[in-house]
């Protein structure tokens, strides 16, 4: 074998070897095996040719040179080649514009409840989180309504076990999801003497059928207000300040005679409709009221279940519905796309 055999045989090799790369990795194992320094094909080439006779060694070297300029240029066009296609097939393209972060915001329901908190807490009143299983005692009995109370019925409750500890009556359900937050004015009221001023947010329960205006968990923020000589003309100018600070200046309010076994006398409180202004519209049903709240003065019995004395002490409670008042404030129709979690809904809200 001769170095111009040699250089045919390496010419035809590399051939094939080009064009078999495929990606970057083939390019530079084929460029080490071909052009390596030590190790390489043409490298050893080179240095075979100084033992070629010396007549031929200027044309062989020529041939090598030739040989090595080759294979230089060809895989310099390969890898020209193998990165122009993978800008077109792979993901990498360093033009284009970096992708937008999505940043969190806050729900609408959490929007309301923190504007209710602010309002309430620039008049003085204490913000409280109480547990959302509760047991019957604090949801029902101590609110006036034992075991056999008809107005336990106007609440469809979610029972989690159906006997009370130590008693061994089966009758009797114990523990519950609350199905409002009024059994935060038990918890407080227990532990604590009067004056009273709290406000009591949080998630609640009932068997309801999700409809437009239903949902079986839903949001309410309790309110409570006892010392010596409270009246219901406290309260009304309470609840006027918050609806008027909460919705409008010119928001009315009006109170209607209701019925709610832990207050006497008990009220519903309607505000002029926030989308006819009063003037009827199929929201209001033509009536310009809409209901957003129950309230009363607290009834004696639900203090005697605290210890306190109701010949010396008279209180306010109201609950008012916050996915109630986001449905009006955000004029959202349907209450179950709060708990959807849609972000097309969600981001129509400000951070
Ligand atoms: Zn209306």
């Amino acid at each position: 074998m001769n170095a111009t055999t040699d250089i045919t045989a390496i010419r035809a090799a590399f051939e094939t070897d080009l064009q078999a790369i495929a990606t970057e990795q083939d390019l530079q194992h084929v460029r080490d095996r071909y052009l390596g320094r030590k190790q390489g094909t043409v490298a050893t080439l080179m240095r075979s040719l100084a033992n070629a006779p010396a007549e031929t060694k200027p044309a062989l070297g020529k041939s090598a040179n030739a040989l090595k300029r080759d294979i230089e240029q060809a895989l310099s066009k390969k890898g020209t080649a193998l990165r122009t296609s993978m800008k077109s097939t792979d993901s990498l393209d360093v033009t284009l514009p970096g992708r937008e972060l999505a940043f969190g915001r806050r729900h609408p329901l959490t929007i309301i409840r923190e504007q209710i908190e602010t309002i309430f807490e620039t008049m003085g009143f204490e913000t409280l989180q109480g547990p959302q299983v509760e047991d019957d005692y604090h949801n029902f009995e101590a609110l006036n309504m034992p075991a056999d109370h008809p107005a336990r019925d106007m609440q469809d409750t979610f029972y989690l076990d159906q006997s009370i500890p130590g008693t061994g009556d089966p009758a009797l359900p114990a523990t519950l999801l609350r199905t409002h937050t009024s059994g935060m004015q038990i918890r407080y009221m227990e532990t604590h003497t009067p004056p009273v001023r709290i406000i009591a947010p949080g998630l609640v329960y009932r068997r309801d059928t999700p409809d437009l205006t239903h949902s079986p968990m839903f949001m309410q923020v309790e309110g409570l207000v006892v010392d010596q000589g409270i009246t219901m003309a406290d309260l009304k100018g309470t609840l006027v300040e918050f609806l008027q600070a909460f919705f409008d200046t010119e928001t009315k309010v009006t109170f209607r005679p209701s019925f709610f076994p832990y207050t006497e006398p008990s009220a519903e409180v309607f505000i002029s409709c926030v989308f006819c202004s009063g003037n009827g519209c199929s929201v209001c049903k033509t009536t310009g009221w809409l209901e957003i709240l129950g309230c009363g003065m607290v009834h004696p019995a639900v203090f005697e279940a605290v210890g306190y004395d109701p010949e010396l002490y008279t209180g306010w409670a109201f609950g008012i519905g916050i996915d109630r008042v986001a449905l009006l404030k955000y004029r959202v129709e349907d209450i179950r796309l709060f708990y959807d979690n849609d972000l097309r809904l969600l981001e129509q809200f400000p951070h």
